[in-house]
């Protein structure tokens, strides 16, 4: 799996909303990958910041967050 195709699923992630298949595969992609790791770690701190505001609103705000991190790397 790669870095994109891990951000559709990284909300649902954090939140284990997830299929078992689909959590292990972002698991494994985890231990390799250090703008997702840093990503994550981010994520959670954002979501426990923002758990009021709209769904929409926070995923478009992180999809933007992760853009910036991984042009970096
Ligand atoms: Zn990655």
């Amino acid at each position: 799996m790669r870095c994109r195709e891990l951000l559709k699923y990284l909300s649902d992630y954090i939140d284990r909303d997830l299929d078992a298949s689909i959590c292990r595969h972002i698991d494994s992609h985890m231990k390799g990958c250090k703008p997702c790791i840093a990503f994550i770690n981010t994520l959670r701190k954002t979501k426990g910041l923002l758990k009021r505001q709209p769904k929409a609103v926070l995923s478009e705000r992180l999809r933007f967050r992760l853009r910036k991190l991984l042009k970096k790397s």
